[in-house]
């Protein structure tokens, strides 16, 4: 990215393929990886992959109805997912891993997931994994929610970050909302200025308490 000369705007971004695209604004909407693409405006954010495993699994003896999202105090999740279950959890230590680090533990099922489920659901005893993947979380350190809105130096610059494993379900209203920023410079369906950039830069966190 290329800005101004007083660095109040991104006056510009140089994609791979080596062409510049001049712009009015810029919006970091690139997930896991949005500290990388918000430095290249030199601008911080608290936002890290995050490891968080999948598991699919078929039961011998299955439930006789569909089974909720349902989380163990555990912090380990599970669900019907069509005619087998869904099972996810993060690891024990959970740390910024790289952009490109996929790498599996497959001993968390033995130890931890497994345990869990079976303790939980007696049914969940006699299960076998049919699938299994890890993704990365765009793990908001400061709070574990959305950080939204425009910088207040590098006023083009949008963020639609941290959603730290729950923007699939935001993403309607989130989209949205930042559309209604572009366009009209506020928000209009929605006033979604809680999660503002701002409350970065002061600390002010939002919490919820039931975050997986
Ligand atoms: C295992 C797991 C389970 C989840 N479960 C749920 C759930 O049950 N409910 C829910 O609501 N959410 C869930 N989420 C979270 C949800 O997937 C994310 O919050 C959502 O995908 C975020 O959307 P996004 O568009 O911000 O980012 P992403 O979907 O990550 O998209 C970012 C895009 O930016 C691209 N990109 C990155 N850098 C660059 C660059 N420099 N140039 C060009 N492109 C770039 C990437 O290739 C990617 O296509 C889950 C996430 C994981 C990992």
């Amino acid at each position: 990215m290329t800005k101004s000369s007083d660095g109040n705007l991104v006056s510009s971004v140089t994609l791979k393929s080596g062409s510049t695209v001049a712009c009015g604004k810029v919006v970091n909407a690139s997930g896991p990886r949005a500290l990388a693409t918000a430095q290249m405006a030199g601008i911080s954010l608290p936002v890290e992959p995050r490891k968080r495993y999948t598991f699919i699994f078929d039961a011998a003896d299955r439930l006789d109805r569909d089974l909720p999202l349902t989380v163990d105090p555990s912090g380990i999740h599970v669900r019907s997912e069509g005619k087998y279950y869904m099972a996810g959890c993060p690891p024990d230590d959970d740390p910024a891993v790289d952009y490109d680090d996929f790498g599996f533990d497959h001993s968390l099922w033995e130890n931890k997931v497994w345990p869990a489920v079976a303790n939980r659901i007696p049914q969940f005893e006699r299960v076998k994994v049919i699938n299994e993947w890890v993704g990365h979380y765009a793990y908001n350190t400061l709070d574990q929610n959305a950080i939204l809105g425009c910088h207040g130096k590098v006023a083009n610059f949008i963020f639609m970050n941290g959603f730290s494993g729950h923007g699939l379900q935001q993403s309607p209203a989130i989209g949205r909302g930042i559309a209604e920023l572009i366009a009209y410079g506020e928000y209009r369906s929605l006033d979604l200025t809680p999660f503002d950039y701002q409350r970065i830069e002061s600390q002010r966190t939002i919490i919820e308490q039931a975050i997986i």
